[in-house]
């Protein structure tokens, strides 16, 4: 079954390629009629994933219209956003430096006649879609995409690895940011076959910097939620099979605080300590003592974490250093527990000073609240991914995570969710985020972008008895 709905749409992609988003350098390097080659090669040993159905097109004799006509749209669109995730694959950016990743999304979208607002000094950018006159002026339903990369080298053999050397799309965001834009798409080309059941009005962000939690603070400073009343967003997931959207109503992330100790001590010769005040010595109590005192002050049944990630000093075996420095993270679910932790850290120094007589400075680095799914949104996106996916594509999410999004600061704004989405596939997509050979099955963007764009179509749906019969 796989295979053949995949011959299906490789023939529909083939036929309506072009015009598109895609560049001309894209589709020059990786023309769809190559990647139907190599699909079809790789599908060749292919053995069926664990839920098939979530893939395949499920029954829908009582779809309504639209999901129809979203499903064929999304399906003739999948070459071009295979084009995109794979130039922007190709060329990623650092967060900070997503200037090219930012003229690349701002000519995709120009191309679909939308405004589109760059953001600041050309980092990031809206674009909104809002379908009827009647809606100008009415909330939109955000899609926030990031686009940043990271410092990281990318091992993949496959001709859209990185081009930059020691920077590597090894989060995902390549991928979000195509499925943003192939859900906007979606919605664009419906509006113009008039399948739109009723007026929608969205605004995708394309937002830098996730991965150092600055970027959407940096975007609602520059008021890319003025008129936005919801906002939805997505994380690739590589421990879900594609086709499987990973949902969670309250906590999905945990907070995430970076801190840095600097501990000043005397330094001297190695023979000698007791004429020296040896920062050593106090920066591995410092990890002793933080690392038990926050175990036994935070409440058992609340959740805190904390690693030392990095201790950096000396130069010499017989030298005792005049400094040493350490920094690390910590992780906490509520607001209570988190506040208590950082205390601590804070007791921790002072004790350590007073019993080694260094001196030891505390500062509290980068930061991202917990998020905090709205129930609602989540359960827009369950009933979404049911109707236009299948019906078994929800996937609860038992347990929050203690990784860390910088999503969380919309949400003091707006409600929002975030949602999983499976990218494993046979012979793709298990790696781990953040590693040198991450990869996804590329049958997860039409899975996103159809669950968005079905997401923003929903939201908008008027009370049955308003609908026209
Ligand atoms: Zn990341
Ligand atoms: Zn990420």
């Amino acid at each position: 079954m796989i295979k053949k709905t995949t011959f299906r749409q490789l023939a529909s992609s083939r036929r309506l390629a072009k015009p598109g988003l895609a560049d001309e350098a894209s589709l020059t390097i990786s023309s769809p009629m190559a990647f139907g080659r190599s699909i079809v090669r790789r599908l060749a040993s292919v053995r069926p994933i664990d839920c098939p159905n979530r893939l395949n097109k499920p029954n829908l004799p009582t779809a309504e219209p639209w999901i129809r006509s979203l499903r064929d749209v999304a399906e003739r669109l999948e070459a071009d956003w295979i084009a995109v995730r794979r130039h922007l694959h190709r060329h990623p950016e650092l967060s900070g430096d997503e200037r090219a990743t930012t003229q690349y999304l701002a000519a995709a979208t120009e191309r679909l006649d939308l405004p589109t607002r760059v953001i600041g000094e050309g980092r990031g950018l809206t674009v909104d879609f809002v379908s009827s006159a009647e809606l100008a002026e009415a909330n939109r339903i955000a899609l926030r995409g990031d686009i940043d990369a990271l410092p990281i080298e990318d091992h993949k053999a496959v001709d859209y690895r990185s081009t930059c050397p020691g920077v590597m799309h090894a989060c995902g965001h390549d991928v979000h940011a195509t499925i943003v834009l192939g859900a906007i798409q979606i919605l664009t080309t419906m509006h113009a076959e008039d399948s739109l059941p009723w007026p929608i009005a969205t605004r995708a962000i394309f937002q830098p910097a996730e991965e150092i939690a600055e970027g959407a603070q940096y975007m609602i400073q520059h008021h890319a939620l003025r008129g936005v009343g919801a906002i939805l967003a997505l994380h690739v997931d590589p421990t879900r099979t594609v086709g499987c959207i990973g949902l969670r109503a309250g906590l999905l992330t945990a907070a995430c605080d970076i801190f840095h100790v600097e501990i000043v001590g005397k330094g001297g010769h190695g023979a000698r300590p007791h004429q020296c005040v040896d920062p050593i010595d106090a920066c591995t109590s410092w990890v002793q003592t933080a690392y038990r005192r926050v175990g036994r002050v935070i409440d058992p049944i609340k959740t805190v974490v904390m690693s030392v990630g990095r201790i950096e000093a000396g130069h010499s075996a017989n030298v005792i250093p005049d400094v040493a420095h350490l920094s690390g993270s910590l992780r906490s679910l509520d607001k209570s527990s988190r506040q208590t932790a950082l205390d601590t850290l804070h007791s921790v120094g002072r004790s350590i000073a007073d019993q080694t007589g260094c001196e030891v400075k505390l500062r509290l680095g980068m930061s991202a609240p917990a998020v905090n799914n709205d129930g609602g949104l989540i359960r827009l996106l369950s009933d979404s991914a049911v109707q236009a996916i299948g019906p078994a594509a929800p996937d609860p999410i038992a347990h929050p995570s203690m990784g860390s999004e910088d999503f969380s600061y919309y949400l003091d704004h707006v409600p929002g969710a975030m949602f999983r989405l499976g990218v494993a596939g046979p012979q793709v997509g298990h790696e781990p985020l953040h590693t040198p050979a991450f990869d996804v099955d590329e049958r997860c963007l039409q899975v996103g972008a159809t669950l968005l764009a079905a997401a923003v179509i929903k939201h908008f749906a008027p009370p049955p008895s308003q609908r026209a019969s």
